[in-house]
């Protein structure tokens, strides 16, 4: 569907009665469109290692959290369990690295965990900037999908809430680019109610992913993580920040009504029933937590992050045992 920015915008400032529609209008879309099937991706949270230091995320480099990195045998068994639970998927989720041993350390996980699941599982992975050729490498081992978030497509808000030092706003877009170079279904995202973010900003969100043509789209509200410099400043309160979560979800259904949209964690941070509110808003994939229970503590990228998902609630909508790729991707036009 076409719609102006100014449509987006009073679209995206619904509430109420308003949003109420908007969002059986955006399931509507997204059930006559791809279905009403929910697709779940086991998240494996690789490693709080990170070598950059992102002002807003509670697992930067200058953090003091107690860092961790999963054993082999801790992913594979994770895989393993997402596999004999019929997920469908996974994803590899971590900070960034780019030494060459974790590199290959990555490359083989995924070629492992292909193995184990007889080319059944799919994979996603969300491992951060990397260059093109370790892009190739890890699709040639296995991974068809990535995300990679732009956290906001205003380049001055971007600069404001990371060090410059960690690389600029075109490296990300080049990253995004080179992604889908490689072959992968590319996802991208932002985090909704930044310190001095807009609701414009927030309508140009929309149409930069639009402009991008994204596969997928995983995108939150942000939460202050204690400790991090971001966290001194104002922001909303948490339920605008949800509720504008749940809207920028329906009017990007409206927007690009094919592609995969997740129900992401940090709207349980706010609300327990935050990922189920998404799915009723347009979204249709969701991520439960495969981390060892003793080490999810440690990736507390926010305050108050929920550790697991009880996807009883949604069973008769779960596709159990399909990837459930994104249809865009695999649209020719
Ligand atoms: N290092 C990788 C993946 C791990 S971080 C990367 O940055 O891409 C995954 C996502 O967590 C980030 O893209 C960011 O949008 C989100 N995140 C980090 N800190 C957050 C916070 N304080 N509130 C909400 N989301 C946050
Ligand atoms: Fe590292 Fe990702 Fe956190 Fe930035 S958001 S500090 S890259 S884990």
């Amino acid at each position: 569907m076409n719609l102006s920015r100014d449509e987006i915008i009073d679209l995206l400032n619904s509430e109420g009665e308003a949003a109420a529609r908007l969002f059986e209008r955006a399931a509507a879309v997204r059930d006559k469109t791809i279905g009403n099937g929910i697709y779940l991706r086991g998240l494996i949270e690789y490693s709080n290692l990170c070598v950059k230091n992102c002002l807003y995320c509670g697992i930067r480099r200058d953090a003091e959290c107690e860092r961790y990195t999963l054993t082999r045998g801790q992913v594979l068994a994770a895989a393993e369990h997402a596999w004999r639970e019929r997920f469908g998927s996974v994803v590899l989720q971590g900070g960034e690295n780019r030494l060459s041993a974790y590199i290959a350390d990555i490359e083989r996980l995924v070629k492992d965990i292909k193995t184990l699941s007889r080319g059944e599982l799919g994979i996603t992975l969300s491992l951060g900037e990397q260059s093109l050729d370790t892009y190739r490498r890890w699709f040639a081992a296995g991974a068809h999908r990535y995300l990679l978030r732009i956290e906001t497509s205003n380049r001055a808000l971007f600069e404001r809430i990371h060090p410059a030092e960690d690389g600029e706003f075109d490296t990300r877009l080049q990253a995004l680019h080179d992604l889908r170079a490689a072959g992968y279904q590319v996802g991208t995202g932002v985090m909704i109610g930044l310190p001095g973010q807009t609701v414009e900003d927030l309508a140009d969100d929309l149409l930069f992913m639009r402009a991008l043509d994204i596969d997928m789209c995983g995108m939150g509200p942000y939460i202050p993580s204690a400790g991090t410099p971001l966290a001194a400043q104002a922001v909303w309160p948490a339920e605008r920040r949800m509720n504008l979560t749940l809207n920028m979800i329906a009017v990007l259904r409206l927007l690009m009504p094919d592609i995969n949209i997740a129900a992401t964690t940090a709207l349980q941070a706010i609300v327990p029933d935050g990922r189920l509110r998404a799915v009723a808003a347009g979204a249709n994939v969701i991520m439960p937590n495969l981390t060892p229970d003793a080490l999810r503590k440690n990736y507390s990228l926010y305050d108050n992050k929920p550790l697991s998902f009880d996807t009883k609630i949604l069973e008769a909508n779960i596709r159990y045992g399909e990837w459930g790729d994104s249809k865009h991707f695999f649209k020719n036009d």
